[in-house]
This record gives structure tokens, C-alpha cells and sequence, in this order.
């Protein structure tokens, strides 16, 4: 039997992408996949009708995870539809590309709040029923700009990510007694929506493995420390060798 049978999990922003992926992976191990998008509508139902067609349990379910209240009705539907959520996975973002004159107060708080406190309010949403049930697992897509400062991102999203790993560190220190891990998964340049105008550029990182990642390794790297209950506080990095940490 697939050994994460019966979970009900929830990937923000897994309509795309390394979302998307984590998604698939998911509910290959046997969870319940609830698929939240921001827009489109269209992608995510078809993620959730090939889950169905496997033989697992889906739900595309919109909700602008910046936002509480959308949070607090995404939360409230995924669980009337498929039941408690007990893995969360903070994968939605958006990395908009700014200089450092062209940055705005705007383009900053947009970014932190996307990127960054979209991890906090999902994660206050989903606590309480991890913590009655003494199991959750929460993993956090960071990624590598978090301490690389690649100019081709713009300062916002690498704070934003570097948020994230202390987000990760301080829930991971609190709940460790009470059964639920909070880790980090830190991918390097992949081959996305969001990864392409990078990769078509000629990004200026330097991948020794010859090649961009794809959102089926970073999932793999999300499916391990789902499965691992003594691993906490941590962040993996996926990204060909293009930084050692
Ligand atoms: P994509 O741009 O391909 O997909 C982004 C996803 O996030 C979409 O599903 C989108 O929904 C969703 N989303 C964006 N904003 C919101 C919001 N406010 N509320 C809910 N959903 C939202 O990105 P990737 O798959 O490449 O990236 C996924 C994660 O990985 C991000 O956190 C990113 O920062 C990180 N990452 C990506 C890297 C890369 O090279 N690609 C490298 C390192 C980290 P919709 O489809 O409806 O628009």
C-alpha cells in the first residue's frame, strides 16, 4: 500500500510547475491532494482530473494564499471536501524581476507577502489540527536566491526566501515535540514558467551538473522529508551543485 495512504495534503500554487510536480508526487505516494491556484482555474482542474484518473482523491481549490481570509475559506473547504490537512506544502510564489533602482515599496511588499507571509497564514490555518493529532509535516520551497544574491532576482525575493528558512527553523523548533516537522527544500534553477526567462537568458549560475532541475527532483527531494519524522528544522538544497551549503 502506498505509504502516505489516507493523508490529506495541500500544495499552494499547484497548478504549475514545481507545484504541479509535488502534486503528482504526492498523490502517487497515496495522499489526498487539494491543488491551490491563484488564476488558473483551468490548470489546476486538469492536475486534479489526471490525480482522479489514477485512482486518487483531488481538489483544486482557489485562494490568494497572501491573503487570510481567502486562506482561512481555502482551508475550511479542503477539509469538508477531503479532511484534516496533515501535509502543507508552502510552494506558491512569484519572483518578479527588478533592478536595484527599480524596485519599488509596492514590488517589495507584494513579494514578502506572496512568497513569505503566505507561508506563515497557511501554516497558522493548518496547526491546530496538526498539533491536536500530533502528526503534520510542513515543507517550505525556498530557494537557492535565498543565499546567493543573483542579481538576476530582485532583493525582495531573495529576503523573502531568506524568511522563509527562518520561518522554517522557528515553527521546526516549537513543534518538534509535538509530532509535526517543518523543513525547507531550497531548489536551484528549474525548468518552469518561472525558471524559463532565466534559463533563456543565460542565467549567470553555474550549474555543474550541466543543466537546469526539474519540479520531479524537487518533489522527490519534498517526498523524503515528508517521510522522515526525525529530520526538522532543515533546508535541502536541490540545484545541481551550483552552491554547497
Ligand atoms: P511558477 O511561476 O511556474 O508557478 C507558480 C505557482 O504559484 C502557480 O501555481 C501560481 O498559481 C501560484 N501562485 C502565485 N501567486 C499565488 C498566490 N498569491 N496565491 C496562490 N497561488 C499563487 O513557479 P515555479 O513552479 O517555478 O515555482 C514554485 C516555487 O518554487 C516558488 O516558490 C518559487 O519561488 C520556487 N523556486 C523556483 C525556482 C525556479 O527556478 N523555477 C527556483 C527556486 C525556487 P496560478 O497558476 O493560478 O497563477
Amino acid at each position: 500500500m502506498p505509504d502516505l495512504q489516507g493523508r490529506v495534503a495541500l500544495v499552494t500554487g499547484g497548478s504549475r510547475g514545481i507545484g504541479k510536480a509535488i502534486a503528482i508526487a504526492l498523490a502517487e505516494a497515496g495522499a489526498a491532494v487539494a491543488v491551490n491556484y491563484r488564476e488558473r482555474a483551468a490548470e489546476a482542474e486538469a492536475v486534479t482530473e489526471a490525480l482522479r484518473k489514477h485512482g486518487g482523491r483531488a481538489a483544486a481549490v482557489r485562494a490568494d494564499v497572501s491573503l487570510r481570509t481567502d486562506v482561512e475559506a481555502m482551508v475550511h473547504d479542503i477539509e469538508g471536501r477531503l479532511g484534516p490537512i496533515e501535509i502543507l506544502v508552502n510552494n506558491a510564489g512569484i519572483a518578479p524581476v527588478r533592478g536595484l533602482d527599480d524596485i519599488t515599496e509596492e514590488d517589495f511588499d507584494r513579494t514578502l507577502t506572496v512568497n513569505l507571509k503566505s507561508a506563515f497564514l497557511c501554516t497558522q490555518a493548518v496547526l491546530p489540527g496538526m498539533r491536536a493529532r500530533r502528526w503534520g509535516r510542513i515543507v517550505n520551497i525556498s530557494s537557492i536566491g535565498a543565499r546567493i544574491g543573483a542579481p538576476a532576482v530582485s532583493l525582495a525575493y531573495s529576503a523573502a526566501k531568506a524568511g522563509m528558512e527562518g520561518l522554517t527553523r522557528g515553527y521546526a523548533v516549537r513543534l518538534a515535540a509535538q509530532g509535526v516537522t517543518v523543513n525547507a527544500v531550497a531548489p536551484g534553477l528549474i525548468d518552469t514558467d518561472m525558471g524559463k526567462p532565466l534559463i533563456e537568458a543565460g542565467t549567470s549560475i553555474r550549474i555543474p551538473v550541466g543543466r537546469p532541475g526539474t519540479g520531479e527532483e524537487v518533489a522527490q527531494a519534498v517526498l523524503l522529508l515528508v517521510r522522515n519524522a526525525f529530520t526538522t528544522g532543515q533546508t535541502i538544497a536541490v540545484n545541481g551543485g551550483a552552491l554547497f551549503s
